[in-house]
């Protein structure tokens, strides 16, 4: 058992005073305190009592990944901004920060403030991946809040869920108030101005009356106002609200015009070692063109772009207040923005002969992503370019929906090649459906063919492939939500055969990298993408037994999920292959069935039936509407240029500060 100390009680007597006093002398003995210390570059104190409503914004991982997220830098940003409201990070504490912080019996705290998170109105927790739900406990733990949503009273924070795993919330119902789907940038204000005007009526009606008014607006989902009937096969039965006025179906956000909305502004610069140094702009929002085990792009949609100036003006600004040399370009598929082109020949043309740094991540399988990343790349070392194929054989790209050939690959290898790039890095994934060995072992002969056309049109000997491969979790809210996960005892084996495959190749075999993580840690997040509520048990048993940061591998323990499911699940009709290896059929009523991404679920099903036919489907942004659902649904549409602007030189940058930019690289005062 994980200790578990009771802190509760601290919060009374600590309320809203700063906790660095207390933390401070401790920090000697943990690792990397600087992490938990704040005060970056952009960061904000707010006075706590001049404020309405309060946010702690949480990313359920270290510092060093949780800080560089955009969606929790964009809120922080956009809340802050109001001044009647204060927002706050926290991050999840390493092992050692969590038995100091209990030996102590200190709270879970804000890095910015240094505040409990337990005496703020909302803890927003992001979600990017579900092997952060037992982190999430943790930090409710620690902040004295009670693990059970049912068991919190009016002192206790609202706990609101955000992020891509937000669209199946279920296995974490228990531990969750409430849950947004979809672009946070209007929503959070939206939820604040509830809240605002609660609490000036005096909070009447306490938490409960809380809820009810967020469950009514129709874009928050609070769980508890739903129930969940059960067939005696384990089969949901129905999901239905048990208030009325609540609604059957709790729809997604949508940001409608990114252009109004150009956040962050003042991006934060980390103070510890993160996993990204750099600005990220994003370019657009969505995707369209229908990868059908892409959650992201599925969920996201319609596409809409930032223009160009807007762009532009983004990155001139974000550069200027944070110093950073490095500007990444982010989208799921950036180089698919209509005025590519022109944003990185008018960037490149700007930071030309500076120290800024431009990138894109480049994962469109086709020469005019390189043609971009030359561009891009003027400024730099010419390293190595990501493609993402996914899929070994030609068969298995068209059961995904990633059309792209072996010969286009080839031909866009061949650009790279020749252009003076050494390193090739090739994404794939294992455990598709329908996937043999013959699929995967396809990733061997493509990988060989790289090489072999790589040297011809180089002309050297030196040049690289990195064969980096992902193990395939069906998502929800895709195609593949019905479909069965592989065994992770299969996916091994094929990883083992392609592996031997690659080294016994005695010409090519050297210059091929292969990275790969073992299958057991995507049967965790299958359970965790695709429960229900009863899996909440599952996760409360893992995090009791030590269950901590599932997402590193030195952490993540299957046994111990092995355990938790045996142990949590008996006397069920279910167990973790039921959750993960088992294909559903089209009438089953599926987890988050009443949460609404605005796709149509009968298109969802038509595609994962043209999935197994191996038929393709076209983007919608350059051919015509294929009725996924989701602009009529949700009264968007597609937002695409071009708008034939051409990106603005520098405007409003000191003259001292355009002349650092311009300096020579290297030749700035590190000073
Ligand atoms: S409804 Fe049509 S235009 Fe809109 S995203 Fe879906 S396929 Fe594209």
């Amino acid at each position: 058992m994980a200790d578990e100390t009771p802190i509760e009680g601290v919060l009374t007597t600590m309320a809203v005073e700063s906790l660095f006093p207390r933390l401070e002398p401790l920090l000697p003995a943990v690792q990397k305190p600087i992490q938990y210390v704040g005060g970056e570059l952009n960061s904000t104190v707010k006075d706590w009592d001049s404020t309405e409503v309060r946010w702690a914004l949480m990313y359920p991982d270290a510092y060093e990944v949780g800080l560089p997220n955009q969606g929790v830098q964009i809120l922080y940003e956009v809340l802050n901004e109001r001044d009647w409201i204060l927002a706050e990070r926290t991050y999840s504490v390493w092992p050692d920060m969590e038995k100091v912080l209990r030996d102590n019996a200190i709270p879970q705290f804000t890095v910015d403030g240094h505040r409990p998170v337990g005496a703020f109105d909302v803890l927003g927790v992001s979600f990017a991946t579900e092997l952060g739900y037992t982190n999430l406990l943790t930090a409710l733990d620690l902040a004295g809040i009670p693990l059970e949503a049912r068991e919190r009273t009016d002192e206790h924070p609202i706990v609101l869920a955000g992020g891509h795993s937000a669209f199946n919330p279920e296995p974490i119902a228990d531990f969750l108030d409430a849950a947004v789907l979809g672009d946070g940038e209007e929503v959070v204000l939206a939820i604040s101005e509830v809240i605002r005007e609660w609490k000036a009526e005096g909070s009447p009606g306490g938490r409960d009356e809380l809820l009810f008014r967020l469950a009514v607006s129709g874009g928050v989902y609070v769980p508890k106002f739903y129930d969940v009937d059960y067939l005696p096969d384990g089969r949901i039965k129905r999901v239905a609200p048990n208030r009325s006025g609540v609604p059957w179906q709790v729809v997604k956000h949508t940001l409608m015009d990114l252009d109004k909305w150009p956040y962050p502004k003042q991006p934060l610069v980390p103070l510890a070692e993160t996993v990204h140094e750099r600005f990220s702009v994003e370019i657009f929002r969505g995707c369209t063109r229908g990868c059908r085990f892409c959650q992201a792009g599925m969920i996201t949609r319609p596409v809409r772009e930032r223009n160009i100036s807007t762009i532009g003006e983004m990155v001139q600004k974000g550069v200027e207040a944070s110093g950073f040399e490095e500007v990444g370009l982010l989208s799921l598929s950036s180089a698919d923005h209509s005025e590519i082109g022109d944003v990185a020949k008018g960037l490149a043309d700007r930071y030309d002969g500076s120290n800024v740094s431009l990138s894109l991540p480049s994962t469109r399988v086709d020469a005019f992503n390189v043609t971009l990343a030359n561009e891009l790349s003027r400024n730099g070392r010419r390293s190595g370019l990501t493609f993402a194929p996914e899929g070994g054989s030609e068969r298995m790209r068209k059961v995904i929906n990633k059309m792209v050939s072996e010969d286009d690959l080839i031909r866009t290898v061949a650009t790279a090649y020749a252009n003076g790039w050494r390193q090739v890095k090739l994404y794939f994934m294992c455990g598709l459906p329908t996937e043999t060995d013959e699929d995967v072992l396809a990733i061997a002969d493509l990988a060989q063919r790289v090489i072999a056309t790589g040297r011809e049109v180089s002309g050297r000997n030196d040049i690289r492939c990195t064969v980096s491969i992902g193990g395939f979790v069906p998502k929800p809210h895709t195609p593949f939500q019905w479909a069965a996960q592989e065994s992770w005892e299969n996916v091994d084996a094929r990883l083992s055969k392609l592996r031997a495959a690659i080294r016994s190749d005695r010409k090519y075999g050297k210059a091929i990298g292969l990275r790969y993580h073992d299958g057991q840690p995507s049967v965790v997040e299958g359970l965790l993408s695709r429960g229900d509520r009863r899996v909440g048990r599952v996760i409360r048993a893992v995090w009791a037994d030590g269950g901590r940061f599932d997402g590193w591998s030195e952490h993540f323990s299957y046994d111990r999920w092995v355990k938790a499911c045996e142990e949590a699940l008996a006397g069920e009709p279910v167990d973790l292959d039921w959750y993960t290896t088992r294909e559903r059929g089209e009438a089953e009523v599926l987890p988050w069935d009443h949460l609404d991404a605005g796709l149509d679920r009968e298109w969802l099903w038509e595609d994962w039936q043209d999935s197994l036919d191996e038929v393709e489907v076209e983007d919608c942004r350059w051919t015509p509407c294929f009725d996924c659902g989701v602009c009529p649904q949700m009264g968007t549409e597609i937002q695409v240029g071009p708008t034939g602007q051409k990106m603005l030189p520098i405007v409003g940058v000191s003259q001292a500060r355009q002349a650092d930019l311009l300096a020579p690289a290297g030749s700035r005062d590190s000073g």
